[in-house]
């Protein structure tokens, strides 16, 4: 697994840093400014992917690298695995809009798959409404919340190409522990069928998506009525 630690052609070190799912402490943040003021790092970016991109030159990335891992924050894996998750704020707290806890799930998403090796690098991004600010349909795995902890997935989406694909949604209203099922599943059908450095989204173009799909009982949507509904019938005073 290769690491986001690499020196650039302009003879720079990156340093690509992943909170959980974008969110980092005071504290680590302190201590990112700290480790950046002291070591003389010309450039902080932050990413897309919600991570952080630290430049510095090389006799001073060991040292960086060093002081970021201190803080309790990781190198991002790089290369042909599964990427930092990239989750919006989607939660009773952060959003009015969730229907569902996107951050909380982005977080174990990352923790339990992060890093895990692929034919080609694998994106997942979880949104806590149809709004989808995290842009789900254009992961390899995109997850939306569908309110009463369901959610639907998606798969084979990907944009940075000239030919980008949008993803297909293959689950609708599953429960939480289905998301999960749902993705070993599609991992394991990914790294048996595709070929090598193959994207995901291009394997079910050449296969079908029938190939990856998992078993319909990880398919059959949650009993869970829907909230919009069940709100609906409340403002209009109807049984549930
Ligand atoms: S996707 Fe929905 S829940 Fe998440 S930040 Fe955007 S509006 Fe809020």
């Amino acid at each position: 697994m290769g690491e986001g630690y690499f020196k650039q052609r302009n003879g720079l070190y990156v340093l690509d840093v992943m909170g959980a799912c974008g969110l980092m402490t005071g504290e680590q943040f302190r201590g990112l400014a700290a480790a950046v003021a002291e070591l003389g790092v010309p450039a902080v970016k932050l990413t897309t992917r919600q991570t952080v991109v630290l430049l510095v030159p090389e006799e001073k990335a060991a040292a960086l690298k060093a002081a970021v891992e201190s803080l309790g924050l990781r190198v991002a894996p790089y290369h042909n695995v599964v990427r930092p998750v990239m989750a919006c704020p989607g939660s009773a707290d952060l959003c009015p809009r969730a229907l569902g806890n996107a951050l909380a799930l982005g977080q174990a998403l990352q923790e339990r798959y992060t890093g895990q090796e692929v034919p080609k690098d694998f994106k997942i991004s979880v949104a806590g409404c149809p709004r989808g600010c995290t842009e789900p349909y254009c992961a390899d795995f995109g997850v939306v919340a569908a309110g009463g902890e369901t959610y639907n997935v998606a798969i084979g989406g990907f944009g940075g190409s000239s030919r980008p694909r949008h993803g297909e949604l293959i689950a609708r209203r599953v429960p939480r522990d289905a998301v999960f099922a749902i993705l070993d599943h599609v991992l394991e059908r990914y790294r048996a069928l595709a070929q090598p450095r193959e994207k995901l989204g291009r394997a079910v173009e050449r296969l079908g998506l029938e190939a990856f799909l998992p078993p319909a009982q990880l398919l059959r949507p949650a009993e869970e009525p829907d909230p919009v509904l069940l709100e609906l019938k409340a403002f209009l005073g109807a049984p549930e």
